[in-house]
C-alpha cells in the first residue's frame, strides 16, 4: 500500500520482501469501513470487492454480537471478508502496474544511515542505497531492532492455534458441538473454509513447545479437552500459532527510517485491526514522506506521521486490551460484558465502539476548530460523481462553496472544485491526500497559510 501510494508521486520505490513465495497461510481477514474507503479514494475497491465477502460491519467488539448503530454515515457501511494472501496479492499487483519494483527473497540484514541517505545490506551481501527506508516487515521487525527503537508493552499472556484441515464426520455433528461449546470457550471454532477443509482455532494452553510449528497432535489433544471429541481431523493445509502481546514502537521515525504496520504495533487479532491500522498508516504516510523526496514538504511535515498514527495505534492497543478482557471466562468479566451488551442498546454507545474498530471516528489534532477538523469526509456525492473518485490521484482537495477561492501556486499539489455539493454545510474545505479535512474556511488568505502548512511554498 504504501509503495503504491509513493508512486502516484513518482517516487522510485523498491520493496524487499525476505520470504521467496507468498504467504500461504490463508487467514481471512475483515477490511473495516475506513480501509475500504481509503481503497475506494484510490480506486481499488471494485478490485478487491470480487475476492471477498459482504458481512454486516456490527457484531466486532468483543464479538458481542448486536448490529450495526443506524445511520452509518459511510458509503461502505460493511465487513469485508477477503483472505490474507488475496489482498496482499491485490496490493502488490496495484503497487507494481504503478511502477514500484518488489525484489522477494531479499532480506534485510543490516542498515547505515548518514545525512544524505541510507545504505542497507542485504543478506546476500548486496548494499543499496535509498534516501529513505520504511521497515514494514512485520511483528518482529529487523529494523526497528537494528534501529533500537524500544517496544514496550504486555508479552502474550495466551497463545492459540489456529490452522485448516479436513474433518472425518458430517458436517451438522460439527455444527452442534461448536454451539454447545461456544457458549462457555470464546477461544474455540471450527468454521467451514470451502472445499471440504475447516478453519479450526482452540487455545494453546499446555501444549506443545511454544518455539516449535504446532502439530496435528497438538489441535486433536486440545478439541478433545474442550468439546470431547478431535473430529477426526486429518490432512492439514497450515497449522500456525498467535499470541496476545501487546507493544507499540516508542518512535515511528528515527531520521531517514521509518516503521509502519506491524513493526510499528503488535495487538490481539480480536476485533480484526491489524492489517486494517497498517494500511491507515501507509495512507497517512505516502503522501509525506513523497512530499519530503520531491522536495516540498514543509518542515515538519514527515514528524506528523508519528504525531498523528502514534495516538491512533495506542487506542487501538487499549481497546484490544478491552475486548481481551471481555472475552475471559471470569465471572467478574462475564458480568461487565453482560453489562456492556446492555448498554449497547443505546446506539450512541454501539456507534462509539463501532466507529473505533473502523476507524471512521478518528479524529487527528490539527489544533483548535470545528469538530470536522482533522476528521475524514465521507465519500459524499459531488457533481459529476463521488468525492473519492477526485482523489485517486493522491492529491490534495479543496471543496469550495464560495466560488471565489483559488489554489493558486499550490495547483500542482492540490486541485480545486468549485460548487461541488450541498451536502457540505461549511463554505470550503481543503482535504488532505489522506482525506482528512485540513482546513475550514472562507478566506484566501487564510487558506493561504494552511496550504502552505501543508504542502509547502507554492510553485509560482
Ligand atoms: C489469527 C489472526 C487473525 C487476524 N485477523 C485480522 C483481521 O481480521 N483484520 C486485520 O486487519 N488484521 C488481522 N490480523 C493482523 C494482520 O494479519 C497483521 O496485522 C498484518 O499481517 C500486518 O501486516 P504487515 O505488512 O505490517 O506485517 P506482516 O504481514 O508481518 O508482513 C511483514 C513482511 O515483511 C517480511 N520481512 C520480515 N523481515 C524482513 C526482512 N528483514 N527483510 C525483508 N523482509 C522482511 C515478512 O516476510 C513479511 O512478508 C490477524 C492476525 C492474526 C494472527
Amino acid at each position: 500500500m504504501l509503495a503504491a501510494e509513493l508512486r502516484l508521486h513518482n517516487v522510485r520505490v523498491l520493496v524487499l520482501e525476505k520470504e521467496t513465495e507468498p504467504t500461504s497461510f490463508i487467514r481471512i481477514v475483515g477490511l473495516h469501513i475506513r480501509s475500504l474507503e481509503l481503497m475506494a479514494m484510490r480506486g481499488l475497491l471494485e478490485r478487491i470487492l470480487p475476492h471477498g465477502r459482504q458481512r454486516p460491519a456490527g457484531a466486532y467488539f468483543a464479538a458481542i454480537p448486536k448490529p450495526a448503530p443506524t445511520g452509518l454515515d459511510s458509503r461502505y457501511a460493511y465487513l469485508l471478508g477477503i483472505p490474507q494472501p488475496v489482498i496482499e496479492r491485490l496490493l502488490e499487483e496495484h503497487a507494481v502496474e504503478r511502477g514500484a519494483q518488489v525484489r522477494r527473497g531479499r532480506a534485510v540484514t543490516a542498515f547505515a544511515q548518514d545525512d544524505e541517505g541510507v545504505t542497507v545490506e542485504l543478506s546476500d551481501g548486496e548494499h543499496l542505497r535509498t534516501r529513505y527506508l520504511v521497515g514494514c516487515d512485520g511483528a518482529r521487525s529487523t529494523v526497528r531492532k537494528l534501529l533500537g527503537v524500544a517496544f514496550p508493552g504486555e508479552p502474550a499472556r495466551t497463545e492459540t492455534l489456529m490452522g485448516a484441515m479436513e474433518v472425518g464426520v458430517p458436517p451438522e455433528e460439527i455444527a452442534a458441538a461448536v454451539t454447545a461449546v461456544g457458549d462457555t470457550h470464546q477461544r474455540f471454532w471450527l468454521r467451514p473454509a470451502g472445499a471440504g477443509v475447516y478453519s479450526v482455532l482452540v487455545p494453546a494452553a499446555g501444549v506443545s513447545d511454544r518455539s516449535a510449528p504446532p502439530t496435528m497432535e497438538d489441535f486433536r489433544q486440545q478439541l478433545r479437552a474442550i468439546a470431547g471429541t478431535d473430529f477426526g481431523v486429518h490432512s492439514p493445509r497450515w497449522l500456525s500459532r498467535f499470541g496476545d502481546a501487546t507493544r507499540l514502537a516508542e518512535r515511528y521515525r528515527v531520521g531517514r527510517v521509518l516503521l509502519a504496520g506491524d513493526a510499528a504495533h503488535i495487538h490481539p487479532p480480536i476485533g480484526g485491526q491489524g492489517l486494517n491500522l497498517g494500511v491507515q498508516d501507509a495512507v497517512n504516510l505516502g503522501w509525506k514522506l513523497a512530499a519530503q523526496v520531491r522536495g516540498w514538504a514543509p518542515e515538519s511535515l514527515l514528524d506528523t506521521y508519528q504525531a498523528e498514527r502514534h495516538p491512533v495505534a495506542a487506542a487501538v492497543l487499549d481497546n484490544t486490551r478491552a475486548q481481551t478482557e471481555l472475552l475471559s471466562t471470569e465471572p467478574g468479566a462475564q458480568a461487565v460484558r453482560r453489562l456492556l451488551t446492555e448498554l449497547m442498546d443505546f446506539d450512541e454507545v454501539n456507534r462509539h465502539l463501532l466507529e473505533k474498530i473502523t476507524a471512521i471516528g478518528i479524529r487527528y489534532d490539527f489544533g483548535e476548530g470545528p469538530d470536522l477538523l482533522g476528521r475524514r469526509l465521507p465519500d459524499l456525492d459531488v457533481k459529476h460523481g463521488h468525492l473519492y473518485g477526485l482523489l485517486h490521484r493522491g492529491r490534495g482537495l479543496l471543496l469550495d462553496r464560495t466560488e471565489r477561492l483559488t489554489v493558486g501556486g499550490w495547483s500542482d499539489r492540490v486541485d480545486h472544485l468549485a460548487d461541488p455539493t450541498a451536502a457540505l454545510d461549511v463554505p470550503a474545505v481543503l482535504l488532505r491526500p489522506d482525506g482528512h479535512v485540513a482546513w475550514i474556511g472562507d478566506d484566501q488568505q487564510d487558506l493561504d497559510g494552511h496550504l502552505t502548512r501543508w504542502f509547502g511554498r507554492p510553485a509560482h
